[in-house]
């Protein structure tokens, strides 16, 4: 069989806001509410690709280094749930232009290549509870996380011994024309 990985583009977020937000989580959330996302796993998922192939990679790769984006600032200043998927989220009451756009230009470019898109809208989340299947109290957002956004990233994800790591593959900068895809 053809090697493939389990790929998605996403911001990642600084590890002090991290911090913060694994921090706020366990002041707010009982432990049977569901299950922590690891801090360093804590991410906004922009596209997901599924399994893709080496060779699709590097096609999806080269469209997203095409991406001309302006920076834009983050702020993390909603939070609820989703029965449904069983998830406990932050996100933003107002996302940016910014954000939008980059999200619908690598899920265009995702699904003209193949890769099954949700045909629902993005709604840009941060995941805090996986698991999350009962519903809990999402205490009022009392915090203000705001960071600027200067890069967005390929991942892929492994899962093995019971846990999922993500692995950056790639980052590209915003807010620059130049073409500047970094390796990692
Ligand atoms: P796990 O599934 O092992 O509990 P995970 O959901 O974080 O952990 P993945 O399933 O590999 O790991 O997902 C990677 C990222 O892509 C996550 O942000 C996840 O929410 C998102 N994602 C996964 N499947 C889909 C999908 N079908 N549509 C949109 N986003 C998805
Ligand atoms: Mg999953």
């Amino acid at each position: 069989m053809p090697e493939s990985k389990r790929l998605f583009f996403a911001i990642e977020l600084p590890a002090p806001v991290q911090r913060k937000i694994v921090r706020w989580r366990a002041e707010h959330f009982p432990s049977e509410a569901g299950r922590p996302v690891a801090a360093a796993n804590l991410h906004l998922t922009l596209a997901f690709l599924g399994d893709v192939s080496v060779e699709k990679q590097r096609a999806l790769a080269a469209q997203a280094g095409r991406i001309t984006q302006p920076e834009f600032t983050l702020q993390l200043d909603d939070a609820g749930q989703w029965l449904r998927s069983r998830v406990v989220w932050l996100g933003t009451r107002q996302p940016p232009r910014g954000l939008l756009q980059l999200a619908n230009m690598l899920r265009a470019q995702a699904a003209r290549s193949g890769c099954h898109q949700s045909p629902q809208p993005f709604h840009p989340h941060v995941t805090l509870l996986r698991d999350a299947g009962q519903a809990v109290a999402i205490p009022p957002p009392g915090f203000q996380w705001a960071f600027p956004v200067k890069e967005f990233a390929l991942y892929e994800s492994v899962f093995a011994r019971g846990r999922t790591r993500y692995t950056p593959l790639q980052r590209w900068t915003l807010g620059n024309t130049q073409r500047n895809s970094d390796e990692v």
